[in-house]
């Protein structure tokens, strides 16, 4: 409805101490577009009832009385236009109206009038206005147009700026404002006089009458006050704000800066916002206009609200009392919800206290907490070792499964040398390849002979894997591992089975056929040879039927160990069937394997085997050639043992 340039005024038109009407052109007369809550009372009308309506139509008179003619003349010359205008009611005068009539931009036309018939009415109006600008706790002053001089200031204003309003009536804004002089203030004001702004806000410098200062946010705006148009100035004491800000940014550079730049959110107040830095920008998500329209209570959640209120208001009646920190749940300007640690303090500020405190954000940090400690339940109820050490091999940590395992107590291991519980029983090489595997960030794998308290070997498979910082550098260890002790001895029993035959403890067919293999292969690589050896038992089932079962095979075991002796460490022996063998042997000369072959042969043929007075072996002996096969040689040693026994037995033949 005010949406003529009136309603640039910020203020609505009913509190304009002046009636006013608005009226709007329609071509062959004017149409009521607005009407103030004063002219409806001196009018006597209702504003719903008329706003749209013809102006002749609501005020029959209105012809007669001049006011239609002067809105015409305005409407079609526009500027302004003064006329005191009597009009009648029922034939006679019952009233009059002092008009100033001015037309708006938008070329309504609007009327500011008084009722001279009700002078004191408006008057007592003033008064009211007046008694509540007295009481504000804004500082208000009025000051003439004409020749700047103070014709009012409120309350509060007098108590800031000392003067009484007689004093002050001799006194121009110009005289209070120690930074402008005449010139630099007209200037100022200029679009305001010149009628092109409707108010001007500023920040200014305010003396008072004992020569101290303080810092005034200003609005001034002109406003028409009886006949004489006028100039209200409200004033906003920011010292406080000002002061604040002040002496943290220009304070010393160091100082400055930390406070500009810390992540930490910085914040002074009073009962609003007055400094807030960068960081408290972006934690809270407001500007710092708006932080300094804030209580620290606005800035939380519903169940912090008391509490926060509670301590600030303490804090600004200068109780001092420590508060190391407190978490506490803040609002964003979003919405969001963040938990921020903050720590006040009461601090004194010019003559009075102040809150003044940091926050920082630990919204993440509590979710990585949180994260943590369940992963830290979970790491203590793993059934695995679990073991941190910090880089220098310092253990810090070990879970209960460790505890248990090793028999020491967490108290012996913490902070000790994770080579503690070392068996000895690794080589040097081991370890270093270890830390060497680590130390450049990488994962080590590996199974650890270790040794619990009671001096008990376990074996370990163990993971270790370094934990590095954000720069990359090495922070921690951390070590999972099994006992797989159990496993390794199975095995290790597995292997056996394997490889070793049951009755004679020398290598069985399958391992010493893997052992050709691998022979031949490396004999191939390094284009070198060996030779191989084949005996098998004379008549050995005719010890068998003669003896017994058990006794063949004392006589297999014996004859074994007799020939293992014999042989050299780098000789492999093993079964190659019932009560046939095979020995390969580096020999590479067929003279040197001859001899070595006939002592086999002697030595078994004059071997005092209990009961059985004689036991003799036929032997076949052949050298890898450059085109053997596994198949060929081993069909070259067949072919030599069988001229062997074709010979007669008991004794050696080369092929
Ligand atoms: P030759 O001189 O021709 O080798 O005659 P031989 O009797 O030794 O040969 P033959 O192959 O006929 O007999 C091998 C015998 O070896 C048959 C078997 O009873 C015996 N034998 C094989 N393995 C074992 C064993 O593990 N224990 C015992 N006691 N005897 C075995
Ligand atoms: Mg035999
Ligand atoms: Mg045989």
């Amino acid at each position: 409805m005010s949406n003529h340039s009136f309603s640039t005024f910020d203020v609505s038109i009913d509190f304009i101490p002046l009636n006013v009407a608005v009226y709007e052109y329609v071509g062959d007369g004017f149409c009521i577009v607005d009407f103030n809550t004063m002219a409806e009372q001196t009018e006597n009308v209702k504003r719903e009832d008329i706003i749209g309506k013809r102006l002749e139509k609501v005020f029959p008179g209105v012809k007669d009385f001049g006011l239609f003619d002067v809105l015409l003349r305005v409407y079609e010359k526009g500027g302004c236009e003064d006329a005191d205008l009597g009009f009648y009611d029922d034939g006679r005068v019952s009233g009059w109206r002092k008009n100033r009539v001015c037309r708006l931009e938008n070329g309504n036309v609007i009327a500011l009038y008084s009722d001279m018939t009700v002078q004191k009415d408006i008057e007592s109006r003033l008064e009211s206005l007046g008694i509540i600008l007295d009481n504000s706790i804004n500082e208000v002053y009025i000051f003439n147009k004409e020749d700047l001089h103070f014709t009012y200031l409120n309350k509060a204003a007098q108590k800031n700026i000392g003067y009484t309003i007689s004093e002050m009536q001799t006194m121009t804004p110009v005289d209070i404002k120690p930074e402008y002089d005449l010139k630099s203030f007209l200037e100022l004001i200029e679009p305001l006089m010149r009628g092109e702004k409707d108010f001007l806000v500023f920040e200014t410098v305010h003396e008072r009458k004992d020569g101290t200062r303080y810092n005034a946010e200003i609005r001034l705006q002109s406003v028409n006050r009886g006949n004489t148009e006028q100039f209200v100035v409200l004033t906003h004491d920011i010292t406080d704000r000002k002061n604040a800000q002040s002496k943290l940014l220009e304070s010393e550079e160091k100082f400055r800066n930390i406070a500009e730049n810390a992540l930490m959110g910085i914040f002074i107040y009073k009962e609003r916002g007055l400094y807030a830095n960068q960081a408290l920008v972006e934690i809270s998500g407001y500007s710092t206009q708006e932080l300094y329209a804030m209580s620290p209570w606005d800035l939380v959640t519903q169940e912090y609200k008391e509490q926060v209120r509670n301590i600030s208001k303490r804090r600004l009646r200068g109780e001092k009392f420590p508060q190391e920190y407190e978490d506490i749940k803040l609002v964003k300007k979003d919405g969001k919800i963040r938990t921020v640690r903050i720590s006040t303090q009461t601090i004194m500020y010019g003559n009075a206290y102040a809150g003044m405190g940091t926050m920082i954000d630990i919204t993440d940090i509590q979710e990585t907490k949180q994260q943590l400690k369940l992963l830290a339940q979970a790491v203590e109820q793993m059934d695995e070792l679990v073991r941190i050490t910090d880089k220098d091999g310092i253990i810090t940590y070990v879970n209960d499964a460790l505890v248990a395992h090793t028999g020491y107590k967490h108290v012996e291991l913490l902070g000790k040398k994770i080579g503690l519980y070392k068996s000895g029983l690794h080589k040097k090489e081991f370890y270093k390849e270890l830390w060497e595997t680590i130390a450049s960030g990488k994962t080590f794998r590996g199974v650890f002979i270790n040794r619990k308290k009671d001096g008990q070997i376990y074996y370990e498979e163990e993971t270790i894997t370094p934990i590095v910082d954000d720069k990359q550098n090495i922070q921690y260890y951390v070590a999972t591992s099994q006992d797989i002790t159990d496993r390794v001895k199975m095995e290790e029993k597995l292997h056996t089975l394997a490889t070793i035959d049951s009755i004679t403890c020398i290598y069985n067919r399958n391992k010493i056929g893997e052992e050709l293999d691998i022979e031949i292969a490396r004999a191939k690589r390094y284009e070198s040879s060996f030779a191989l050896i084949m005996f098998d038992i004379d008549f050995f089932k005719a010890v068998n039927d003669r003896y017994g079962h058990d006794m063949g095979d004392y006589v297999l075991k014996e004859l074994c160990a007799v020939v293992s002796k014999l042989i050299r460490e780098s000789d492999r022996f093993g079964r190659w069937g019932g009560e046939e063998f095979i020995i390969i042997t580096p020999i590479i000369q067929k003279e040197q394997v001859m001899l070595l072959a006939n002592k086999l042969k002697d030595v078994i043929a004059t071997h005092a085997f209990k009961e059985i007075s004689k036991v003799t072996i036929s032997i076949g002996i052949t050298l890898l050639g450059r085109e053997d096969t596994k198949e060929s040689l081993l069909k070259r040693v067949d072919n030599a043992l069988y001229e062997s026994k074709n010979r007669g037995r008991n004794r050696v033949s080369f092929k």
